[in-house]
């Protein structure tokens, strides 16, 4: 099987659709949150547990799991699927926003990029071909291209030389692609916070018809009306009859306007980090469960929620466990806090689908009240 998207309806009021896009895996029903498991697991949870939280499509990062364990050995092991014992869909991003996030960046060129490792201090070079070759070796559904990714402050001139890279890079990835039956290989439309740039690159990764598109290159550290307006003029340049990918967001009114926008597909990794930290998502709210006021509050961490940990576990148990450090009290908050993202975006798809999306989510479509500390 292959892979096809069926867009089933949109949204009378503004660009949101629902569709059921079909991967060698299963499906991924969209709009749709995707967990990130950066070394092949997301973090705390079994493959089991991720299942009941509604996870259809994960990550995996090619750059982290090229430096541990090798792709060799994740290739040896059957592939990522078999070698992490997820059956369900599973995305590789190429790298490109890891190793330009390094401190120990050695050198950008036209062949590709050289740093420093920062797990042993040799030096590693990561072209657009060697990243496909890792991506072709793990073997997810879907596979990303190697893009440089420069941070918010860059100027102008400096981003359209990256952008202009990035597609010539884009070009020598789609050549080294070995397994485009198996694989589908997303663009990555870059180009800052300059409208003009990000519309050029998304007709230029739109000519060469690739299987699906992504939005990179946002939530680098520019201001959230900015990710607004480059997903605005971006997203609805992309084809309608392929999935759209906004990498790296997953905050609830982000989600929300960019689905208005017609994005589909969504990663980050807040759910479980806020976890790892003792922080739950309720609601659009960000709770710290080593409050005092939970000590005695034998709730359900949220009482409208069907996930295993509201189902079994009160306020106040988290708060012992968190208080306590203990390792479960991160795994029922990760547990939570995933079931609560993927929810969100799953009510945004029952709402496209009876045409109720731009009442019902009016709250995250507006533009944000700075007096409230919502995120
Ligand atoms: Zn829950």
């Amino acid at each position: 099987m292959g892979f096809s998207y069926n867009c089933q309806a949109t949204c009378s009021q503004t660009f949101a659709r629902a569709g059921v896009w079909n991967t060698p895996h299963g499906i991924v029903e969209t709009p749709r949150f995707m967990p990130v498991g950066t070394l092949a697991t997301v973090k705390g949870l079994t493959p089991a547990q991720l299942q009941t939280t509604g996870a259809q499509m994960i990550l995996a990062n090619t750059y982290h799991l090229h430096l541990q364990p090798g792709e060799a050995i994740v290739e040896k092991a059957g592939g990522l699927h078999q070698f992490m014992a997820w059956k369900g869909p599973i995305l590789t991003d190429s790298g490109g926003f890891q190793v330009f996030s390094l401190s120990e960046l050695r050198e950008i060129k036209d062949s590709g990029v050289t740093f420093r490792s920062p797990r042993d201090g040799r030096i590693i070079e990561i072209t657009p071909e060697r990243s496909i070759q890792i991506q072709n070796a793990l073997g997810a559904d879907v596979i990303m291209a190697f893009d440089e990714c420069p941070p918010a402050n860059t100027s102008r001139t400096e981003v359209e030389r990256a952008t202009q890279r990035t597609y010539r890079w884009l070009e020598r990835c789609i050549n080294a692609h070995q397994r485009p039956q198996e694989q589908a290989l997303f663009g990555i439309v870059q180009g800052g916070i300059y409208p003009e740039l990000r519309c050029q690159a998304a007709r230029d990764l739109v000519q060469l018809d690739l299987p699906g598109y992504a939005i990179g290159g946002v939530s680098v550290g520019e201001k959230p009306e900015l990710i607004h307006q480059i997903v605005d003029i971006t997203a609805p340049l992309l084809p309608p009859h392929k999935p759209r990918y906004l990498m790296g967001v997953g905050t609830y009114r982000e989600m929300a306007k960019a689905v208005a926008a017609g994005v589909d597909l969504f990663d980050c990794v807040i759910p479980t980090r806020f976890g790892r930290h003792g922080t739950a998502m309720v609601q659009g709210e960000r709770w710290n469960l080593k409050n005092a006021q939970f000590k005695e509050d034998f709730r359900p961490l949220d009482e409208t929620c069907s996930c295993y940990t509201c189902q079994h576990f009160t306020r106040a148990y988290l708060n012992h466990l968190i208080k306590s450090r203990e390792m479960l009290g991160y795994i029922l908050l990760s547990l939570h806090n995933i079931a609560e993202l993927i929810r969100f975006t799953q009510k945004m798809r029952e709402a496209i689908l009876s045409d109720r999306f731009a009442s019902e989510f009016a709250y995250w479509l507006k533009e944000e009240d700075k007096s409230l500390s919502s995120f």
